[in-house]
């Protein structure tokens, strides 16, 4: 288990029935770029039992941030809703993952598409400078079933924008978009819908997304990147492989 370090839980929310964030100590030797992913779990009957997980604080931050589904019968995520400020949980040392700004071309407009718990490595995304350094506007979308699972809200819409260090890069760029499906909501329906129709844009007011200046970032359920990927590519935009910059980058949020 060398590559397995041990972490004590620090703070836990519970957002609602489905979704909880938690926030560990870090080694300062954790090194990771925003938008990555690591493993993380717990010792179940004597091992560790390890799932991907997005990092949602930024990589200045002292401790580490996570969002997480509940899965009513998850081998993981079962148990590990039950943490306590004080357990212990295990972190892989070696983050990795391909939702980092520096694998997109330059642009004006960042989207950062994201359903359920794929809004994660955006939270952390949201709260780098250098992100308001790269782009006029940074266009955080989050495409949740009902209200309750907008998980940080708040944080998106008040805390961020006061930040201290960057508050005003923040309330001159970044454009929070939430959308949700199955209740009443100011803005309703499947973001993959709101892109392909133009709605998105028109809602932000912005132009129609073209190559040639906007870069997306998406990370959310399997079909959602599918979609996803479809209404790019039809519109000539091309994923980032292996690290060569392009004009979007995908994660998947978890695995069917
Ligand atoms: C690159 C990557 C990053 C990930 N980041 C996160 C993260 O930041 N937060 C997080 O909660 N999960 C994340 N996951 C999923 C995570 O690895 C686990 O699947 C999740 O914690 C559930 O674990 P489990 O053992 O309880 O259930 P599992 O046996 O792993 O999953 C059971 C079923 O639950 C569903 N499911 C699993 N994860 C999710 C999810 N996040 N949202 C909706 N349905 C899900 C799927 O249908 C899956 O087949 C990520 C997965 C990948 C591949």
């Amino acid at each position: 288990m060398a590559d397995l370090s041990t972490q004590s839980v620090t703070d836990i929310h519970h957002w609602n029935d489905s979704l909880f964030s938690f926030k560990t100590t870090r080694d300062r030797s954790l090194k990771f770029e925003n938008g990555h992913f690591l493993m993380l779990g717990i010792e179940v009957e004597g091992k560790p039992l390890m799932r991907a997980y997005s990092i949602a604080s930024p990589n200045y931050d002292e401790e580490l941030e996570f969002l997480s589904i509940k899965v009513a019968d998850g081998a993981l995520t079962s148990r590990l809703q039950n943490i306590q400020v004080g357990d212990e949980v295990f972190v892989s040392s070696k983050p990795t993952g391909t939702l980092v700004v520096d694998h997109l071309l330059g642009g004006r407009n960042l989207y950062l598409i994201s359903t359920g718990t794929g809004l994660a490595p955006f939270i952390s995304i949201i709260q780098d400078p250098e992100t308001y350094e790269k782009f006029d506007n940074v266009i955080v979308t989050h495409g949740v079933r009902y209200a309750s699972e907008l998980a940080y809200q708040q944080f998106i819409q008040h805390d961020l924008p006061n930040n201290e260090f960057f508050g005003k890069e923040v309330r001159e760029k970044l454009i929070y978009y939430p959308s949700v499906t199955r209740e009443d909501y100011t803005t309703q329906g499947r973001l993959t819908d709101a892109i392909s129709s133009g709605k998105l844009f028109t809602d932000i007011g912005l132009p129609q997304a073209d190559p040639k200046h906007d870069r997306f970032m998406i990370c959310g359920s399997p079909s959602m990147l599918k979609d996803a990927c479809e209404i790019l590519d039809g519109w000539c935009f091309e994923e980032s492989r292996q690290g060569i910059k392009a004009h979007y980058v995908i994660e998947r949020a978890f695995v069917e």
